[in-house]
């Protein structure tokens, strides 16, 4: 029996470990994938307080350390679902955990398309990550879809690897912050298809084009690439907790910043909660919001 199990080994989950952890509670953090989240997956941050700059991966190691050194317990594990009531079991793929109170940090997953081809061609040309497989494209012709932040950094980042970046998007507003935009503009490389759609990602064994549906005269093109990667937002991984806790129409969990949910000892933090801004300063922030949340609660009901 822990005091608190956390669901989600990224800067939020972590981050409730570590507070919970300094507050005298026994911990489990359960991890379905790789420790940090999607932050291990970031180049560079350059935005936390107090760090100049360090990469995704270094932050997550120095996270998890720091968890280890309170003597945090991470085990690997593949949450399928939460029973809520005075005590909660935590049903797993193949255990089962039983906690007085739990943190959800599930946090986000990469939105697909869902175009044709996209889903098999994932790891054969198709990927979500430019940090970890841009390198695999080195002088050729690749795309980015989307048109926020993520994708324009992605671009950005690409222009510096392969031959040519076509930047796909469909509308001709960006939800990109100006400055990236500016800079990418200035990427002789980076070659601009706005209002444009992927109705297709060709190629059997792997990828070799785009189909592509021009939207302001309906009239249809093809681009050869042989990478394209695709950044349209993210969903949160929330799907196994519908029974559990009430959730936003869009699948996020319904807390406030208390990152209480409905549900007596169950709390939310970091991207899988509903909010208007995910960085990981708020990430944090959740987690140390929800812990100490969590750690009232105990004491309340002893
Ligand atoms: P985002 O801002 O939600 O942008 C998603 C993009 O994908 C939008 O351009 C959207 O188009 C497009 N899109 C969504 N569904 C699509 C579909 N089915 N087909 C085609 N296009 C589709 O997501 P994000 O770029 O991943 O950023 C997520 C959050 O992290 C944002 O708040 C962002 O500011 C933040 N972020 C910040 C930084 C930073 O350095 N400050 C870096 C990365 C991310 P529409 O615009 O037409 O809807």
């Amino acid at each position: 029996m822990y005091d608190i199990i956390i669901i989600g080994g990224g800067p939020a989950g972590l981050t409730a470990a570590l507070y919970a952890l300094r507050a005298q509670k026994s911990v489990l953090v359960l991890e379905r994938m790789g420790i940090g989240g999607q932050i291990a997956l970031s180049e560079k941050i350059e935005n936390f307080p107090g760090v100049l700059s360090i990469s995704g991966q270094e932050f997550a190691d120095a996270l998890l350390a720091q968890v280890e050194s309170f003597g945090g317990e991470i085990r690997y594990e593949n949450v399928i679902e939460v029973k809520p009531g005075k005590v909660k079991t935590v049903v797993c793929e193949t255990e089962k955990y039983l906690g007085k109170a739990v943190i959800l940090a599930t946090g986000v997953k990469n939105r697909q398309l869902g175009a044709d081809g996209e889903e098999s061609l994932i790891g054969r040309g198709v990927s979500f990550c430019a940090v970890c497989d841009g390198r695999f494209f080195k002088d050729k012709d690749v795309a980015v879809i989307g048109g926020g932040n993520t994708a324009l950094q992605e671009a950005k980042y690409l222009s510096g690897i392969a031959k040519t970046v076509y930047l796909i998007h469909r509308r001709d507003e960006f939800r990109a912050e100006e400055w990236i935009i500016k800079q990418l503009k200035e990427c002789e490389n980076v070659k601009w298809i706005i209002s444009a759609t992927v109705d297709k990602f060709c190629g059997e064994e792997r990828l070799t084009g785009l189909d592509l549906n021009l939207l302001k005269d309906g009239t249809k093109s093809h681009i050869d690439v042989e990478g394209a990667f695709v950044a349209v937002g993210q969903v949160p991984q929330n799907e196994n907790f519908g029974g559990l806790i009430n959730l936003t129409s869009d699948g996020y969990a319904a807390a406030g910043e208390n990152c209480a949910t409905n549900q007596k000892g169950i709390f939310v933090a970091g991207d899988c909660r509903k909010k208007d801004i995910r960085q990981l300063t708020t990430a944090v922030g959740d987690g140390s919001v929800a812990a100490l949340a969590a750690c009232k609660f105990l004491e309340e009901n002893q």
